[in-house]
């Protein structure tokens, strides 16, 4: 009989049920360090008292009036995006798929408004990943996830992904934008050569196109940088984000320039839910922590300390692991075993994480994590290695 909840996830035995932190508990009494903040979303942690404080205020106060009406929370929040960003304007949506949907919109209708609604094309990347939505499977490139749910909508080219030569020969004169995450998320934690990014943004200028960014999963400060582009000195036309904007609320926003937006006009693009005073009171305390002095280039030294750490684990266990890979704390570990097992031996030792694509395990941990927390996920990580490897052995001579 199938599950009340439907199953389209392979699910732990156990429920967590409280968070506190970096860590959460389940309803067997255990405890873990959560490395995977609910996948890149709870990104202060559990319940962050700040977080928690301004939900319960605007809990008591306002929680829903639709975009038929000026919302203070959506006007404070955007200004918050658009002084810290390349941003002049911000559409508030729910989530990740939403916010590329609407990226995707946007692109086409820039070009549609400047005479030229035969640029409807975009290109993306092999390896990508942009949401669920049909027009988000088409962009991205995981057939598997496509499987059965055809026809997909039509005007997307894929390329390899960090391969300049071949998406210049993939531009045509129908090409409105080029779609990319800075790093790659679900495709495995695949970041791009130094030069990627710049070499994009000097194609869209040369011709015409939008550069648009999935920083879905990079963005609000997971990289050490509020986004992950701006550590390539280039700013992209549009960004959709999501994940960990709202620290655990789910929420989601688009993020352009005047001229990218410019063919935005009243009625062409809405959202019931979109920038309700309850999401933006949980967006606005998150921003204030991250943009605060001194917290992102912690987040960066942390990110470092971690790398350091892991990476000398990789190398004392290369029968399990063979690298480690990403930006700041978005850190994939390629296996040489199944990954799903280290997933599952790193649990067992009380830690979680998150599997990714091309056999990685994700590490993508609350910002807010102190040196204590990755001396303990690294412990953990080696006890994990050590554990497999044993099997391992255990499995050749039994
Ligand atoms: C998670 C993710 C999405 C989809 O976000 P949802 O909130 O699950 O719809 C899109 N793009 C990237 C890069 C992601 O990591």
């Amino acid at each position: 009989m199938i599950s009340a909840v439907m199953p389209t996830y392979a699910r732990t035995a156990f429920a967590l049920v409280k968070g506190e932190g970096m860590y959460v508990w389940a309803d067997d009494g255990r405890r873990f360090l959560d490395m995977g903040s609910g996948i890149a979303v709870n990104s202060l942690g559990h319940c962050h008292p700040k977080l928690v404080a301004a939900l319960t205020e605007q809990a008591n106060t306002l929680w829903h009036v639709s975009n038929l009406y000026r919302i203070a929370g959506q006007e404070r929040v955007a200004d918050m995006l658009v002084a810290n960003s390349f941003a002049d304007t911000v559409f508030f949506n729910n989530s990740g798929a939403e916010a590329v949907e609407a990226a995707i919109k946007m692109a086409r209708r820039y070009h549609h408004g400047a005479g030229h609604p035969e640029r409807y094309r975009i290109i993306s990347c092999d390896g990508s990943f942009h949401g669920r939505s049909l027009t988000d499977l088409a962009a991205g490139s995981n057939e598997k996830h496509r499987e059965g749910f055809g026809p997909m909508p039509e005007g997307f080219d894929h390329v390899p992904f960090d391969n300049l030569n071949a998406m210049r020969a993939a531009i045509t004169d129908q090409t409105a934008a080029i779609l990319v995450e800075p790093v790659q998320g679900e495709g495995g934690i695949k970041a791009p050569s130094p030069g990627f990014l710049k070499g994009v943004r000097e194609m869209c200028d040369e011709f015409g196109i939008l550069m648009v960014l999935d920083e879905v999963q990079t963005g609000n400060g997971r990289t050490g940088k509020l986004f992950a582009h701006e550590w390539a000195g280039v700013t992209p036309d549009i960004l959709a984000t999501a994940k960990g904007l709202g620290g655990g609320f789910p929420v989601g926003a688009v993020l352009a320039t005047e001229a990218a937006a410019k063919a935005m006009t009243p009625g062409s693009h809405g959202s019931t839910f979109g920038g309700t005073p309850l999401a933006m009171a949980a967006v606005g305390a998150m921003l204030d922590v991250v943009l605060a002095p001194g917290f992102l280039p912690r987040v960066d030294k942390m990110a470092r300390l971690l790398w350091d750490r892991l990476g000398a684990v990789v190398a004392k266990h290369p029968t399990v692991l063979t690298d480690v890979r990403g930006q700041g704390l978005m850190v994939g570990m390629r296996c040489a075993v199944e990954n799903s097992v280290l997933v599952g031996k790193m649990i067992d030792n009380g830690v979680l994480t998150v599997p990714a694509g091309d056999n990685v395990v994700r590490m993508l941990p609350p910002m807010i994590l102190e040196e204590s927390h990755i001396d303990e996920a690294v412990q953990a990580l080696d006890k994990s290695c050590a554990d497999i490897a044993a099997d391992m052995a255990k499995e050749k001579t039994g």
